[in-house]
């Protein structure tokens, strides 16, 4: 048994298939005579061709055309193929090294997927893929060798795929009827793949160490995509036991995709909103599909972390204003940029920290740089100002203290102010809110309630901040408690400022799509939710079936214990009992 990240939850039972890759490091450079250099570039031209055409193909496959996601991810191979910078370096080097296109080929896409894959941010990893991805479909095209060792095509069994790293290209090409399963033995939850696995819902696990070296081809698993685990050769009492567990999961999953657009209302007709995390306008087709309450938390980075150039006044705004458009009327909270931390941006140079998460990162970031900021702030304002009224609300992240707010404030207002002055389309009062995630901030709630129009609790860093325990460092995950007694007492703390004070509260962390937390945020009075949208049918299921008035029996005890571990099991118990898995 081997555990791993879940990253798409569900259970798998099927015969292992191991896709192998062919190194790139395989193809050995040779010269090549002077006067074929002209036909290796032509080679190289039309493999580009052949590439270009093949995804084009694949952007005509039903399960990618169905989705804007997933389309968006081909569409950017389509631009990395297009790539100018790539070709000049492709056709510079076949010249001014006389060498042979498929070894020039293999060390360029080499090159530019390391300086990704090297890069410590996630968000650049997965860059990295799409790089080998298609580094790999024009070095086939240039050889017109097969890069895997075999096709999935010789069966007609479920499977479930084991690899080292596994491409988009990869995962659309495999037959979606008979792919059970996927286990990666890299990969981060952010990279294309694991996106891909999410939205075409099939159970996934990555970072499943030793994989390779234990998976056997044809072999029978089983993949527990809830405990994170793929159990390898299992006896037959664990494979009757998993084949109960797969009839009740997809029984479960055919109950909450019933209720999918009711609405998010308990059985004492309490409304629980159910909103959605988004980081790119290519999220929201997921936020629409899973019928979310609006976007709760628009993380903004993406814009800074993926770019050369900082991004223009109007190229955010367009950026905001095709989200607001799509989501018609519902609500959406723009998040100013919370860069820092383990989110690096190379354009802000901030890789090089002692203590990234006590450091310069999110507002105190933004106020150093405030042509920066401010650029945002105005890209924010007019899409606005091109919302329905009260559409959009604006939220500062890692708000520490009192005055810090109000200098983020001030230069708002004066943007505000200057671009009403110029005539542009702005509101005259835009809705205003602060993370809460920083203990101090908790602390002084009632003070931030004279200053602001919501809280948003980002029990992520909150639980960080709280506990001091890194939320990047495996060695001390063990520490990082989002059931601590310190975290309820923060959160419930906040709750009953926001009500005192009639401030709208939400959690926006990945406490709130956690089913293990709902029964728990909800008998600490949360009445507003934020996740990833792929999470909300799972916990509106939860809400529909349970009462506040209920709860807040059952919870009331849980608030008097004195460690996580007992709140987790009086927890678990109560979850069982009302039937939460
Ligand atoms: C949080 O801290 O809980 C949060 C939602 O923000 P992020 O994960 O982007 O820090
Ligand atoms: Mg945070």
């Amino acid at each position: 048994m081997l555990k791993g990240l879940v990253i798409s939850p569900g259970f798998a039972l099927g015969r292992v298939h191991c896709l192998r890759h062919i190194q790139l490091e395989n193809f050995e450079a040779s010269t090549v005579d002077p006067t074929e250099l002209e036909n290796e570039i032509q080679r190289f031209r039309s493999a580009l061709e052949l590439s270009r055409a093949e995804i084009n193909q694949l952007l005509e496959l039903p399960q990618i055309k169905s989705s804007l996601e997933i389309s968006n991810i081909f569409q950017a191979h389509l631009t990395l193929i297009d790539d100018p910078d790539l070709q000049k370096e492709v056709t510079q080097r076949i010249r001014t090294l006389s060498q042979d296109v498929q070894s020039v080929v293999s060390s360029v896409i080499k090159d530019y997927s390391n300086f990704f894959r090297n890069l410590p941010d996630p968000q650049f990893q997965g860059k990295a893929i799409d790089i080998m991805d298609v580094g790999k479909r024009i070095l086939k095209n240039c050889s017109k060798r097969q890069t895997r060792q075999k096709d999935l095509h010789d069966t007609s069994e479920g499977i479930i795929v084991c690899a080292e790293d596994l491409t988009p290209s990869e995962l659309v090409s495999l037959d979606p009827s008979r792919l059970l399963g996927i286990a990666i033995e890299q990969g981060t939850p952010t990279s294309h793949a694991s996106i891909l696995a999410r939205s075409m819902g099939i159970p996934a696990l990555i970072q499943v160490e030793g994989l390779m070296q234990k998976a056997q081809d044809w072999s029978f698993a089983i993949l527990d995509g809830n405990a994170g685990q793929i159990i390898l050769n299992p006896d037959s009492s664990l494979r009757e036991k998993y084949s109960r567990e797969l009839e009740s999961y997809k029984e479960r999953q055919r109950r909450i995709f019933e209720v999918l657009a009711e609405p998010s209302i308990t059985r004492d007709n309490v409304r629980i909103l159910l909103k959605a995390n988004i980081g790119q306008p290519s999220d929201v087709d997921s936020v629409i599909k899973n019928y979310a309450d609006g976007v709760g938390l628009y993380r903004t980075e993406f814009a800074y972390l993926t770019r050369r150039t900082f991004p223009t006044e109007n190229e955010l705004s367009d950026c905001y204003n095709s989200v607001i458009s799509k989501l018609e009327n519902r609500s959406v909270v723009i998040r100013t940029i919370d860069i820092g931390g383990d989110k690096i941006s190379h354009l802000m140079g901030n890789s090089l920290e002692r203590n990234p998460e006590l450091g310069w990162r999110a507002v105190r970031m933004a106020m150093d740089c405030e042509e920066i900021f401010c650029t945002q702030l105005r890209a924010i304002l007019k899409a606005a100002g091109n919302a329905a009224n009260n559409q959009v609300s604006i939220l500062f992240p890692m708000i520490s203290n009192i005055s810090e707010l109000r200098k983020v404030k001030g230069l708002l207002f004066r943007e505000q102010e200057s671009m009403i002055h110029a005539g542009i389309p702005v509101p005259e009062r835009i809705r205003i809110g602060i993370m809460i995630e920083i203990p101090s901030a908790a602390l002084l709630a009632e003070k931030f309630a004279r200053e602001v129009d919501f809280f948003s609790i980002g029990s992520n860093d909150l639980v960080q901040y709280t506990l001091a325990v890194d939320r990047t460092n495996s060695k001390v995950s063990h520490l990082y408690q989002p059931a601590n007694p310190a975290v309820i007492k923060l959160i419930s703390e906040v709750v009953r400022v926001g009500r005192a004070n009639n401030i709208e509260v939400s959690l926006c962390g990945e406490m709130a799509g956690d089913s293990r937390y709902v029964i728990l945020l909800l008998g600490l009075g949360i009445r507003e939710l934020s996740m990833n949208a792929v999470l909300i049918p799972n916990v509106k299921q939860i809400i529909r079936n349970v009462s506040c008035a209920e709860i807040d029996q059952l919870i009331e005890p849980v608030l008097n214990l004195d460690t996580s571990e007992e709140i987790e099991a009086v927890l678990g118990k109560i979850n069982r009992k009302i039937g939460i898995q």
